[in-house]
Parts: C-alpha cells; structure tokens; sequence
C-alpha cells in the first residue's frame, strides 16, 4: 500500500533543477522528498564517466542568488571573459562576451555545482533525499508515484509531484500518457565526446584560462571550458555518422588521422588523447519541445524534462535555474490554487523555452561557422559598439540571452526590432548620401 506523504512534495530526479527546487520549495517551509534514480554523486566518483563543466550566466545566477547559495557557487567556478577562436593555422583571436568586465561567463563542474545543491537540501530539515530510486510509474488517479529501489517496488501518495528528471523524463511520459499532449524531439545528427586538456605541472593553463576556447571547423567543432585547477575539458561535437565521423573514428590509427587533418594545433597539447578518446563515450544531443507540463494540481515539470535543447547556448541548466524561480513565483502568487499556478507558469515560460530551442540550433551554425567570418565579426564589434554608446537603449541580442533575465523570446524581438533599425537607418544614410551627391552635382 503507498505510504501517504500528508502535504509532502516529491521530486522526480536529484540532478540541478531538482536539487535546487527542492530547496527553494524547503525554505518555504514545504516538506519535500527527492527521489533519484542514481547512487549519492557524493559518495562515488562522477557517475558514468562525464564532467561536463557548464556555463553559468545570469538566469542561473539569479536563481542561486535567490536561495541564497551564490556566494557558495562563486568559488567553483572560473570567469570566461569571451571567446578565443582557434584557426586551423594555429592563429588564436579573442571575442569578449559583453562591454565590460560584468558581462561575462563563469565555468562551473556539473557534478560538483550538484553535489553542493544535494549538501544544502540535505542539510534543511524539511528535505529528505532518497538515492537509487527510480520512477518507474505514475497512478494518476490514485495520485501515487511507484518506484523502483534495489529491485523492490515502492509506491508513495506525495500532495503533488515535480518532474525533474530530465530530458528522458519518465514523469514525463507517464503524466502524459492518455492525454491530448504534444510532444517534438529532435536529434541532433552530431554527438559529442569529453577530452580533457590537462594542467601544466605548475598549476598554469596551457591555454588562456579565462574563456570558452572554441575551434571552429565546418566538419567539427571543439569548445573547452577551464577548470580551477588549470585543466580544461574539450567537447568535441562531430557527426555521428559519414566521413571523418564518429562512425569512422574508431581505432589509433582514425583518431590520429582526425586531429592531424582538423585540429593540427590540438594535437601537442593532448598526449593522452587515444586513451582519452577510447575512454570517454559519445553521447548525443536532444531538443525536446512538450505541452502541457503538468496536469491538474497534481504534477508539474521542470527543466529538461519539459524543455531539452542543444548545448550551444549554454542556456540548458539556466533555463531550468530560471523555471524553478518561475514556478516558485507562480505559486505565491496563486496562493491555494495550485493548478492556476501551475497553468499560469506553463503559460509564462513555454513560448520563450520554444525561442530558446530554436536560438540553440541557430547557435551551432553561428560556433561552427560564423565566428570565423570577417563580416559575422565586424557585426558583434558593432553589435558591442552600438551598445557601449546606447547601453538602455541597444542590447545585442547575446548579452539579452546571457547577461539579462529578459525572457528569451522578448530578447529575440528586441533583437528583430534593433536589427530593422540598424538596415532602416542604412538604407537612409545611404539614401541621404545618394541625395546629397546628387544635389551637389546637378
Ligand atoms: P538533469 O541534470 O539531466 O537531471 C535529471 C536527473 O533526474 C538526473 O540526476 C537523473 O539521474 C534523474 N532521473 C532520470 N530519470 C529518473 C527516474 N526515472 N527516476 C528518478 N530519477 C531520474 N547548460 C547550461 O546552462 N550551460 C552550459 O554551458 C551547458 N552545456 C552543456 C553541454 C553539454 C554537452 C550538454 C549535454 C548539456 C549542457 N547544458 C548546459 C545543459 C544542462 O546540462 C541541462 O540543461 C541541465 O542539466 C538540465 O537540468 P535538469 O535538472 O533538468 O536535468
């Protein structure tokens, strides 16, 4: 029989969006039980061989900000001032992520930003934290959760549920079940691996420290991310399939073969990179566009599990930070009426979680490709430029993303708006310039 949690919340997954959530919720005073499907990540090693570091920006930063665990985030991370771009040829060219030394990006471990979210929800009385328990079903009518622990079935009668279990979501899928639901997922037809560039022996980097490296090829693409201890992490996105591919890139021989032909100027820097490579798995890559994320006053979801993009933004944990806020503040401002909260929070973020999806897909095509080009260039130091001069009025539309808590579709408009501005006001210079030479010779 389910054990009835009298007023309790659980919560689907203990990764970020979970963890964080359960502490905003025990902080106002709600009891909350966080069901995980893996073992404690404080008591093993990082679970199945990833580290990826993130980067936290501003929508993430005002979530923690809010639960009063910035100062603690600081720390463990390393500011990326902007972006250098590797050219095949070895050259290196610097892209700073804003105007000035605030607008910029902090580097952060996953594992370690989760195992500090898990310390502090621990720690609060209201939180209890169940590890190897996996939701395997959901009664909706019973209104129970049944989970699966160590081989035994549990059934939990929780007041209501957060699905947070990311972008497979299984609280998802069953909340969803028999219902008039929408659902889009799309993949990405490159994955990814992790190689680590390691530290010099005297703690330094063997790169700038202070940014996203990026090496920008049309067939791939390496984006590293420093650690505090001086190493980086690479994630080399690739085709899965094709020439010079995943596919291909199987044995000593192919990975050598695949550094030397893209990324000469890599390959001194990484002497353990077969090992590395035959040691890390690919991993791919989701968008997931959903609705509804909850049903009645009884489940609701958060982050990836309503809303998986492409990493390229850099806005995946942040959106899903920023959810959490957005929910919270739902509820207090709904009072008692929980499915009005619950709608109204769907409402307020699903078309800018849409905006996003598509802004991470058009990233991709600008890391791979534009950062290389003169004009794409020129249009960022313009970009910068109006905006230095114009700080209220002009915002490019990265630093609306990254810098601001501007919902993401608004920015997009800003952006559309500014952009028709500056070919409006082209176009009448340049019409205002044609006038006047013809005035001055007629
Ligand atoms: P997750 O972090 O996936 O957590 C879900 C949790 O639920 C996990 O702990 C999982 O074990 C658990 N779970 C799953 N199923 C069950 C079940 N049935 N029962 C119980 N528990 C379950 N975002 C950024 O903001 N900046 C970046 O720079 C960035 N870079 C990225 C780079 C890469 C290569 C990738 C892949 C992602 C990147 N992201 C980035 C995105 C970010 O990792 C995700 O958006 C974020 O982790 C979402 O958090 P979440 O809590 O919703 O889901």
């Amino acid at each position: 029989d389910a054990e009835a949690d009298n007023g309790r919340v659980a919560i689907v997954g203990g990764g970020l969006a979970g963890s964080l959530l359960a502490l905003s919720l025990a902080r106002q005073g709600v009891g909350v039980d966080v069901y995980e499907r893996r073992p404690d990540p404080r008591l093993g090693g990082d679970a199945g061989g990833r580290s990826i570091n993130l980067g936290l920006s501003k929508r993430g930063i005002q979530a923690l900000t809010e639960v009063g665990l910035i100062d603690e985030v600081m720390p463990l991370s390393v500011t990326m001032r902007g972006r250098v771009i590797h050219s095949p040829d070895g050259g290196t060219r610097f892209q700073p992520y804003g105007k000035n030394g605030g607008e910029v990006l902090h580097s952060i471990d996953r594992n370690e930003l989760n195992r500090l979210l898990l310390d502090h929800a621990q720690r609060h009385p209201q939180v209890r934290l169940h590890f190897d328990h996996r939701l395997a079903h959901v009664d909706k009518d019973r209104r129970e959760l049944e989970l699966e622990s160590n081989g035994e079935r549990v059934r939990v009668r929780p007041s209501w549920v957060v699905g947070a279990d990311g972008a497979f979501s299984r609280a998802r899928q069953e909340m969803q079940r028999g219902e008039r639901a929408d659902f889009q997922q799309e993949y990405l037809e490159w994955g990814y691996k992790e190689l680590s560039l390691s530290a010099l022996p005297d703690g330094g980097s063997q790169i700038e420290l202070e940014a996203l490296h990026v090496w920008p090829r049309l067939h791939g693409l390496f984006v590293s991310h420093p650690n505090r201890d001086g190493s980086h992490t690479l994630t080399l996105f690739l085709p899965f399939e094709g020439p010079d591919s995943f596919a291909t890139t199987t044995g000593e021989a192919e990975v050598k073969a695949l550094f030397d032909k893209y990324f000469p100027d890599l390959v001194p820097l990484l002497p353990n990179l077969v090992d590395d490579w035959m040691s890390h798995p690919t991993g791919s890559l989701t968008t997931i566009r959903t609705g509804r994320w909850h049903r009645d006053d009884w489940i609701v979801l958060v982050g990836d599990a309503c809303h998986a993009v492409y990493p390229f933004y850099g806005q995946g944990m942040n959106s899903a930070f920023e959810d959490c806020s957005a929910l919270m503040a739902a509820l207090a401002r709904h009072g008692q009426n929980r499915a009005a909260a619950f709608a109204a929070y769907e409402q307020s973020r699903r078309p800018h979680t849409d905006t996003l999806a598509e802004l991470s897909k058009a990233n991709f095509v600008e890391l791979k490709q534009k950062v290389k080009s003169p004009w794409f260039v020129a249009r960022k130091r313009l970009d910068v430029a109006l905006n230095r001069f114009l700080p209220k009025t002009w915002l490019p539309l990265y630093t609306m993303i990254a810098h601001t808590t501007i919902p993401y579709g608004d920015a997009l408009a800003r952006a559309h708006r500014q952009e028709r501005f500056l070919a409006g006001s082209a176009v009448g210079l340049a019409g205002a310039i044609g006038v006047g030479a013809w005035l001055w010779l007629a």
